[in-house]
């Protein structure tokens, strides 16, 4: 599907979060609304979404380092003044979970959340994630012993006081990693992609799409959460300066375009075809505008999908066995 149709299932909508990062209405009752902060730096511009309802709060997604696990502690505390009764990730990655015992310091005895095939995969990947930062951002920025998740198979959930405005766990879907879960909040029209969707200037993390399936299925992900026609779409990566103002139509052509650029030009050629600055430059000239941090020891996406299926390139072994999500309709069993 052309990214303009994306557009035209959503060219009607007007989405923006609105004044000071906030969505939602408060109509006669109180009702849920979103705000979100922006994870820069050392949390690579991860996107937390708080949720807050008439009386109490929950957040989706914490970040890597313990330094911005705690920052977010302390915007959490000024945003609301709710009690935080929960926490979601919405996918395996750590920069969407590292550090959340840091942050539930702040927070205690708070369950943390995720599907219940997120949950496995963090478990069986949060030890050697611990290293691998921890090599990056130091052993004492990152937490040791981190805050697994525990599965949490409800299709929904409800704030207490607000079981009229449910929030829908969707997935697991294809975002850019298998078993991804999108928030969906109908009675504000308010879609938590996490990296299902990044924002409009970034470049995006594609080193899970090592089968043609993972790249369709990612695609028929973008193309559902469009369907929804959503009045506000939050990415699970985005500028700081964009925050308060996402748009949903530009993030979600974006990333589609994004996608489809690497099934269509890169991926499409078959494995090593292209080197390494080949595939960098590739995209650089797609999409020229995108923000890019030419620092080779930055955490930096491009640099990682480059070398990560260019020919001779330093690979990024996967924990989980990605090669064997190799069947689109498998991936996609949502479609019945
Ligand atoms: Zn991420």
């Amino acid at each position: 599907m052309p990214s303009i149709t994306v557009t035209a299932l959503l060219s009607t909508l007007t989405l923006t979060i609105g004044l000071q990062v906030v969505v939602g209405s408060q109509t006669t009752k109180e009702s849920l609304c979103v705000a979100t902060y922006v994870n820069t730096d050392q949390a690579v511009d991860m996107v937390s979404s708080l949720v807050i309802g008439s009386q109490a709060a929950m957040i989706i997604d914490l970040p890597m380092t313990i330094g911005k696990a705690k920052e977010l502690a302390t915007w959490v505390k000024t945003t609301t003044d709710k009690p935080l009764v929960a926490a979601f990730t919405s996918h395996n990655h750590p920069d969407h979970y590292l550090s959340g015992a840091a942050f539930f310091e702040e927070f205690p005895n708070i369950p943390f959340y995720a599907n219940s095939r997120a949950t496995k995969e963090i478990q069986e990947d949060a030890p050697k994630k611990v290293e691998e930062w921890s090599g990056v951002h130091g052993v004492d920025n990152i937490v040791q012993n981190t805050t697994l998740p525990s599965p949490y198979d409800y299709s929904f959930f409800a704030l207490p006081g607000d079981e009229d405005s449910p929030v829908y766990l969707i997935g697991p879907v294809t975002g850019d990693t298998t078993h991804s879960t999108l928030f969906w909040i109908p009675s504000i029209g308010t879609v938590i992609a996490g990296d299902a969707i990044f924002g409009y200037n970034l470049h995006m993390y594609l080193s899970d799409l090592v089968t043609h399936a993972l790249t369709e299925s990612w695609l028929a992900t973008l193309k559902f959460t469009a369907g929804l026609n959503p009045f506000t779409v939050i990415p699970g990566h985005a500028s700081a300066s964009e925050n308060g103002s996402f748009n949903g139509v530009r993030d979600l052509d974006h990333s589609y375009e994004y996608v489809k650029f690497w099934q269509e030009d890169i991926e499409s050629k078959g494995p090593d075809y292209f080197t390494p600055s080949e595939i960098f430059n590739k995209f650089t000239s797609r999409f020229p505008d995108l923000l890019i941090n030419r620092s080779p020891t930055a955490f930096n996406r491009l640099n990682i999908t480059a070398e990560n299926f260019g020919r001779g390139g330093k690979r990024r072994p996967p924990l989980q066995p990605l090669w064997t999500f190799n069947n689109t309709a498998a991936l996609n069993g949502w479609i019945l």
